[in-house]
């Protein structure tokens, strides 16, 4: 059955080879079961509360926003690369939204004043 082929193609994703030993090791796993060599740099947390955070960054102070997408960019995995590119998009939106706001506001200023002026005359 497909679900089985595409379960199989998953389980052989979640498996790495240790570089030292050559055993076969969870990919999630940080340190080797059997030689005890580290296979991964601290990874990027990916946990819902974590990514909440990011995108709130990526929203409200959207340089801080461009700088978790870069750690998030770099970690690698799916999951993470996943978050960064949100990050970036969120980032993009802020800006885009902070724009049009600040030009709307400019804009509702002027037309403030050039009404205040046209009334005293
Ligand atoms: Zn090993």
């Amino acid at each position: 059955m497909l679900l089985d082929k595409i379960n199989i193609l998953m389980e052989n994703q979640l498996e790495i080879i240790c570089p030292s030993c050559k055993s076969v090791v969870l990919a999630t796993a940080f340190f080797c079961p059997s030689c005890g060599k580290q296979l991964k740099d601290k990874v990027q947390s990916t946990t819902l509360s974590k990514k909440a955070v990011v995108y709130f960054v990526s929203l409200f102070l959207p340089p801080f926003g461009l700088w978790y997408a870069r750690k998030y960019l770099k970690a690698g995995d799916y999951e993470s690369r996943k978050i960064g590119i949100v990050a970036i998009i969120l980032t993009i939106i802020s800006v885009v939204v902070t724009f049009w706001l600040t030009t709307g506001f400019i804009n509702s200023v002027f037309q403030s004043l050039n009404e205040i002026n046209n009334l005293n005359i």
